[in-house]
């Protein structure tokens, strides 16, 4: 096969057609990226293509307007006092999802002043939604209008505000129709909890905002974002908050507006060879955008992918490189951090490294003076004793490696400097009027949403059978997508859970079992993202559509991004059902208080006091259903406690106890019969 690219690079580079070359690839940070691009260089090639499906373009639009950062700055969220995120699903897929519950684990420890507040505004119940103090739900065409009347509820208080004259006066003319009224009229959020929630903000010492900034849940993400970046710029406490010095590594991926304007090359026949390693665009891109017939139309597409995937079904060429597990590499998620990766196991298959054949292939056509490493792992060293010599001169190369390889990476762990302001006082404010549009509510017309799922984010993930076998965190669903529908919604339409449903927009239709889910309002409809394979292997395929399929092809003239959001969506019924296996018997505990509460107040009243314990327990054991034999420590009995305030219900110890105690995964027949063996969940 690598005979068969030389050859291919050859005659390119032969006929001077460098230029029509197209490398793409998954975000690549670190080592990797400056080889590929002295490999392009040399073929006389554009630069790679960094691409992932969920890019923050109306993030990284906001930010570019109010903070002047075209990119994501890093979230402290363990530093706020109060936390308002406006869709943005940090606990499960937004950003650093580790990072985020890290700090929120931070956040929640009780303080002497108590806790700290979490809100969540956003059309559905997500995990995150869950574990708020308080989700108001908001319907997606709406979400901004509730930000932008934040906004102008706080501008009216006797703040120290940051802003100057001319910027205030900007804002309150934009925001001037925002009233309380108009926000009860149109997003049904009363005024008592509008006046709740500003009076939380103006309370706070710390307050961060986040938005969803992905289009995902609403249309106008990058009016939410604006607005949601604006309130962090009201207190001066939010500088502690946010790190605009370090920012994360995806505002280095392409707009999706770039990918179309790529495929739409490839549709011209003005690609030569396309490279794709690691990514999946077939499965994520609009379908009207054609990207099928684009790739059937390039003469050469070769793929460097570690699975068979949608895309990789029309390369002409397949040469796997192994998984992050099997190699080394480094990754630098943000500025300021930069990790190692060690190779845990040795490569299971016949694969190659991407770098590994770049080299070989670049001394090939190039000459080894400018490729001299025979390894992607000398280039690693190389790059890293560099950087050694940069940030720590004093250390020996084999020094700083060894340190590096011990601690899993480097990262700056100076103080950061929080004086300077998030904004400039003389920064023009002059942002795109916010739009009051609601539309009227139709006979059978719905606000379509989805989300990306904690289990297989964008899809990527989709063909691991543990991860397919780990009950989703909301409805605990296994092995399979659904459609949430609101129960109310779902009796007017006689519609049943498992009930196989249409849905139609204007750009596509797709079906999955009906899932009836309180946590939606009665005009949306939500999916996740991430199933419907249909050349992603034998776990991942066939479960149901893939949302994308209807999403639209227009690209969002105010971020570049996609609308993954889509309003006007139809629903039918299929006619037939598809059973889904969930593991949940009941949402409800039939008095048997299986989880029990207490308040806040009432535990700080006994605190210091030690109720005694009775054994055994009065709920939960006895000596008859005791499975295991009598041991002899009466007073004893090992527990497992989980900190309710610090798990976030993410379900990776689900995953990690499969993975640990070799557990079974069963399929999905099996969980239909109630043989799930995921009991920790
Ligand atoms: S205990 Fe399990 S579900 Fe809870 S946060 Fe930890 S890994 Fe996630």
């Amino acid at each position: 096969a690598e005979r068969i690219l030389v050859e291919k690079l050859f005659e390119l580079k032969e006929k001077g057609r460098g230029k029509r070359i197209a490398f793409l690839s998954d975000l690549i940070t670190g080592a990797l990226p400056d080889l590929v691009r002295r490999w392009l260089q040399t073929m006389g090639a554009p630069e790679p293509l960094l691409y992932e499906p969920l890019a923050y373009e109306p993030l990284r639009q906001a930010n570019q307007l109010v903070f002047g950062l075209d990119g994501i700055p890093t979230y402290h969220l363990d530093q706020a006092d109060f936390l308002l995120s406006f869709g943005a699903n940090f606990l499960e897929t937004w950003i650093s999802n580790v990072q985020c519950a890290r700090q929120f684990a931070s956040f929640r420890t009780p303080r002497a002043e108590g806790k700290s507040v979490f809100i969540y505004i956003g059309p559905r119940l997500s995990l995150t939604a869950a574990n708020a103090d308080h989700w108001i739900p908001v319907s997606p065409e709406n979400t901004s209008l509730v930000a932008w009347g934040l906004l102008r509820m706080l501008l009216e208080k006797n703040l120290p505000l940051s802003f100057s004259r001319p910027q205030m006066e900007a804002l309150k003319a934009r925001v001037g129709e925002i009233t309380p009224e108009v926000i009860e009229a149109k997003a049904g959020v009363s005024r008592t909890m509008m006046n709740s929630l500003t009076q939380k903000f103006a309370q706070a010492k710390n307050p961060l905002i986040l938005a969803e900034g992905l289009s995902c849940s609403e249309a106008q993400a990058t009016e939410t974002a604006i607005a949601a970046n604006l309130l962090c710029t009201l207190l001066p406490g939010t500088r502690r908050t946010l790190n605009l010095d370090d920012p994360s590594a995806l505002g280095k991926v392409v707009r999706a507006e770039k990918m179309k304007e790529l495929t739409e090359n490839m549709l011209r026949g003005e690609v030569d060879l396309l490279v794709i390693h690691q990514a999946n665009p077939l499965f994520t891109l609009p379908p009207a955008w054609n990207l099928k017939k684009a790739l059937q139309t390039v003469p050469w597409v070769v793929s460097f992918s570690s699975f068979r995937d949608e895309t990789s079904q029309f390369a002409h060429l397949i040469l796997p490189t192994p998984t992050f597990l099997e190699s080394w590499g480094d990754f630098s998620p943000r500025q300021k951090v930069r990790a190692l990766m060690q190779p845990v196991m040795g490569p299971l298959f016949n694969t190659r490294h991407l770098g590994d054949i770049l080299l070989s292939t670049g001394r090939k056509l190039m000459g080894a003076e400018n490729f001299p490493a025979n390894h992607f792992y000398e280039t690693l060293r190389q790059s890293w004793r560099q950087a050694g010599k940069q940030e720590f001169p004093r250390d020996s190369d084999e020094g700083f490696w060894e340190h590096s390889l011990r601690k899993g990476g480097v990262w700056d762990e100076r103080k950061e400097n929080f004086s300077k302001p998030l904004v400039s006082r003389s920064a023009d404010f002059s942002f795109p009027r916010v739009s009051l549009r609601v539309s009227e509510p139709k006979e059978n017309s719905f606000h379509f949403i989805t989300y990306p799922a904690i289990q297989f984010f964008d899809g990527r993930s989709a063909n691991r059978p543990f991860l397919q076998e780990l009950p989703d965190p909301m409805t605990q669903i296994t092995w399979g997508g659904w459609i949430e529908i609101n129960p109310e919604t779902a009796a007017k339409l006689e519609i049943k859970k498992d009930d196989l449903i249409t849905l139609k927009s204007a750009h596509g239709t797709w079906q999955a079992p009906a899932y009836p889910y309180l946590g939606i309002p009665p005009d949306v409809l939500a999916m996740p993202l991430g199933q419907g394979h249909s050349g992603f292997g034998q776990f991942a395929d066939s479960r149901s559509d893939n949302p994308a399929q209807g999403i639209s092809p227009q690209i969002d003239p105010s971020s570049g991004g996609i609308v993954w959001a889509t309003p006007g969506v139809t629903v039918q019924k299929a006619g037939r059902s598809l059973a889904l296996a969930n593991t949940d018997g009941s949402l409800y505990q039939h008095g048997r208080r299986l989880a029990q509460a207490v308040s806040w107040q009432k535990y700080r009243q006994s605190a210091g006091q030690k109720p005694p314990i009775v054994l055994p327990l009065p709920q939960g054991f006895t000596k008859r259903d005791d499975f295991y034999s009598p041991h002899p420590h009466s007073e004893y009995r090992w527990v497992m406690i989980v900190d309710l305030d610090r798990c976030i219900g993410c379900g990776a110890c689900v995953v990690a106890c499969y993975a640990e105690n070799n557990v079974a995964v069963v399929g999905r027949e099996q969980v239909l019969f109630g043989r799930e063996m995921s009991w920790l969940h």
